[in-house]
This record gives C-alpha cells, structure tokens and sequence, in this order.
C-alpha cells in the first residue's frame, strides 16, 4: 500500500464528492419538476424491464392433459428457508403413474424471502419463478397467500413441465443412445 492509499483522506474526500455531485444532481432535477433519483415509486410504478432470469413469482408447471406436474413430494417445503409452502397431498389409485398429486399448495409470500431453493429441490420441474413480480403489496398479510390456481393458470399462461431428464443431461439417461457398458 502507497503512503497516499494509507492516509486513506484522499479516498475519503473522492468518494464524498461523487455522493454530494449525486445527490446534488437529483434535487436540482427534484427542483425542475423532473424525477429525481434513478428510482422507482412502487407499487404506483413498476418496472416493465425485469432480466429474463429475474426470479419473481412462482408458478406450477403442467403435464400435457394440464393437470400438476407436481408429486406432492414436499421437497420444495422441508428444503424452503422461511417454511411458508404448504402443501396437502391426495392420492388416486387409478394413476399409478402419478398417484400423488397436491390437493393444496400455497405459498405465504408475506414470507417468503425469494431465494429460489424450492426451484432448486424440486425433482420435476413443478415449480419455476418467472421474470414477472407478484403484484405484492396489500394492507392484510392473508392475502399474500398464492394459491394453486393463481400458480397454475398466472398469465394465463399454461408452462407445460420439461420431458425427464430434461434436454442437455446426459444423452443416455435421456434416452438419445444406447450404453455400450
Ligand atoms: S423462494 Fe425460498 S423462501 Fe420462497 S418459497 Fe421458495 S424456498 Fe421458500
Ligand atoms: S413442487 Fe416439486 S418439490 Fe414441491 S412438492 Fe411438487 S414435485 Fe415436490
């Protein structure tokens, strides 16, 4: 470290005067009538910009007849960090091959911290989180609640589940060719 990075004033001094140049900046557009800071004044206002990979609002994915894609393994809720998913499973004898399926599955968004785990834990592609934000704001914490119906038909886009496993994986897991072990 050079003795003028070790005095550390002159750093001090350089970043106060980017801070007051901001600041001064935004109140004389304040002043004139114009927006200030580079913010924005949610809920009135919302972005219509969110990166593709934004991760907002959670959806449940659909198999091709559109009902879940989800088992009702409740992977995404034992592995959820803030507990807020809950999920109550019923079962149909008559689909052996999905006879789990969810009778319930909200989210209580007033508490969900949108770290993306359950997207992570989910073993089927039930669930994703979609660029759009969730529209939360609301004076009672109870309707914070997202339900199946409002994951399963959001758009009302339909997201149909990725074939298992999904494209990019492993050619002979997916089935493209065959071992030769
Ligand atoms: S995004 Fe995180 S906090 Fe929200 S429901 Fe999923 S695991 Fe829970
Ligand atoms: S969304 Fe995925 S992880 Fe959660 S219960 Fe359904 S299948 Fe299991």
């Amino acid at each position: 470290m050079t003795l003028w990075e070790k005095a550390y004033l002159p750093e001090i001094l350089r970043g106060l005067s980017i801070t007051t140049g901001i600041f001064l900046r935004n109140m004389a557009r304040w002043i004139t009538g114009r927006k200030g800071a580079l913010t924005t004044y949610y809920p009135e206002e919302q972005r219509p910009d969110y990166a593709p990979r934004n991760r907002g609002k959670h959806i449940l994915t659909q198999r091709p007849d559109g009902s879940p894609q989800c088992i009702a393994c409740n992977m995404c809720a034992t592995v959820c960090p803030a507990k807020v998913i809950e999920i109550e499973a019923g079962f149909d004898a008559n689909d052996p091959a999905h006879p789990k399926f969810p009778v319930r599955f909200e989210i209580d968004y007033s508490r969900c911290v949108f770290c993306g785990l359950c997207i992570e834990a989910c073993p089927e592609d039930a669930i994703r989180m979609v660029p759009a934000t969730p529209g939360l704001p609301s004076t009672d914490r109870f309707n914070m609640w997202l339900t199946m119906d409002e994951m399963l038909t959001w758009n009302p886009h339909h997201d149909v589940a990725k074939p298992y496993p999904p494209k990019g994986g492993d050619p002979i897991l997916r089935g493209d060719v065959s071992s030769t072990h």
